[in-house]
């Protein structure tokens, strides 16, 4: 008798017997029923046999992956759904095949600007600009839920210039101001930024701002720093956040990229969001007539009326992005074979994905559900967007990991574009408020406490 440990086929090549695959064998069939049968099969009825098993094996396809588990956006109004595939089909088309490259170069397509107009005038009904916009259900899901979904940082550059600088220009701008940038901008022959944060202010900007304003007749003088604006160093015109030197107020300016007090240094370095041109803003002396200044605009409460609005649709984006990771984290381990199998086969891997997917959905129906309410309410509660923000960015940063370390050491090449989502979740987590500070927003909301300072 040969013990199992034994192995006397081993010095002939022909019978590498794999015995840790037999006893694995042995603990679900029996073996001398498997044999018996085995030996009443003809070589060729064997051969068959096992062309049919291993075919069986080859044939198991995975369901479709698909990260609306609880069907959120399922009702969505036909005619949406529609838009939604046609904007998806184009960036599909245009902007992820693209994406990689220029992430990894540092640049901004420029070429796609005059194709964006077009999309957009198609995909709304040449309908005209309106922020916050009149259907946010529709506007969250095609523009900060997709492209967060498919591009991250292209969702950045979007968010820029249409909430942020065209937002401010039709919230607060004069007829004249808006009869000047609201079109070209909204159909990007135009590209606009927006700065408020500083070099020595971010989180409290609302109270720390440094950048001066001073009036002397028809023309204000700005002077001091800005840095991260999102677009500025190719953007025609930035809205510069300023306070007052006479009553200490914070008012909005329209600087357009000739003015000679007016430089911009490209942000390097960055390792999130690569393809958005963040920028170091120096206003020195900068001149700026009253005409350029935006009359609805008081104090910095304006401001906050416009980034709660903002907020939310970062909210959004967090959502889209981690989407856009699971789904293609699935689809990678779906077609990943280790040990001979695909590694969703294995169960702690798909315990992650089930993990990812439990966050996904939660935080598509809070988004979902924060719109309608806001909708409902007609006015977006500061409150609201920030429990939103914070939630969704942190939960965002745990699938973005778990969908990165699903794909193994391929999970931080940017091939398979989950390096990309990992990256540009960072971002998300920082801007807008960050995690502490819209935390902090609904921690005085919910006790009456500012714990601010
Ligand atoms: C990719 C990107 C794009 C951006 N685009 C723009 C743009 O277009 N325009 C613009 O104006 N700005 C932009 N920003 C700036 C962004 O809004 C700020 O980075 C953000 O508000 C945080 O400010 P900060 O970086 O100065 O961090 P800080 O304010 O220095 O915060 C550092 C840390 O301290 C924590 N912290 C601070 N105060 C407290 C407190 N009281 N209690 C607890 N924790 C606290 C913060 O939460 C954070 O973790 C962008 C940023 C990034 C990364």
């Amino acid at each position: 008798m040969t013990s199992p440990t034994q192995t006397p086929y081993r010095s002939n090549p022909k019978f590498e017997v794999d015995l840790a695959a037999i006893q694995q064998l042995a603990e679900k069939v029996d073996l001398n029923k498997l044999v018996h049968v085995a030996n009443q099969l003809d070589a060729a009825e064997l051969g068959q046999l096992l062309r049919q098993a291993t075919a069986a094996k080859k044939a198991h396809t995975p369901p479709p992956v698909n990260s609306d588990f609880y069907g959120v956006f399922a009702d969505l109004d036909p005619d949406l759904q529609e838009k939604v595939k046609l904007w998806r089909n184009f960036l599909n088309t245009e902007i992820v095949p693209i994406a990689n490259e220029y992430w990894e170069k540092g640049e901004f397509p420029m070429e796609v600007l005059p194709k964006l107009g077009d999309i957009v005038r198609e995909i709304t009904d040449g309908a005209p600009y309106q922020f916050p916009p009149a259907d946010p259900v529709k506007f969250a899901t095609l523009f900060s839920l997709e492209m967060g979904r498919l591009e991250p940082s292209f969702g950045t550059f979007w968010g820029v210039q249409w909430g942020l600088c065209l937002g401010s220009i039709y919230m607060f701008g004069s007829e004249e101001q808006k009869a000047k940038w609201i079109e070209p901008l909204y159909h990007f022959e135009k590209v606009g930024s927006w700065a408020l944060t500083e070099p020595t202010n971010g989180s409290d900007a609302a109270m720390g701002l440094q950048t001066t304003a001073e009036r002397q007749g028809d023309t204000w003088i700005l002077n001091g720093q800005k840095k991260w604006s999102g677009n500025a160093p190719f953007a025609d015109v930035n809205v510069i956040w300023a306070k007052d030197t006479a009553d200490g107020q914070v008012k909005g300016f329209l600087v357009e990229l000739d003015n000679p007090g007016y430089h911009v240094e490209k942000l390097e370095g960055k390792i999130s969001k690569r393809i958005v041109q963040n920028a170091l803003i120096t206003l020195d002396n900068c001149q700026i007539s009253e005409a350029d200044r935006l009359p609805g605009v008081h104090s910095f409460r304006d401001v906050g009326r416009q980034l709660a609005a903002a907020r939310s649709m970062v909210a959004w984006e967090a959502v889209g992005v981690a989407m856009g990771a699971y789904e293609k984290a699935l689809d990678y381990a779906n077609n990943r074979i280790q040990f001979g199998k695909p590694i969703t086969s294995y169960q702690m891997v798909q315990q992650q994905f089930v993990e990812m997917l439990g966050h996904i959905t939660a935080m598509q129906a809070m988004v979902m559900q924060l719109t309608r309410v806001d909708l409902r309410e007609g006015h977006i509660s500061h409150e609201r967007a920030s429990l939103a923000k914070a939630y969704c960015s942190a939960r965002l940063r745990e699938v973005v990991a778990m969908a990165r370390g699903v794909l193994g050491g391929n999970g931080i090449l940017l091939d398979h574009d989950v390096a990309r989502f990992f990256a540009d979740a960072e971002a998300v987590y920082s801007y807008e408020g960050t995690y502490e500070m819209n935390t902090l927003i609904v921690g005085r909301a919910i006790t009456g406490q500012s714990a601010f300072v």
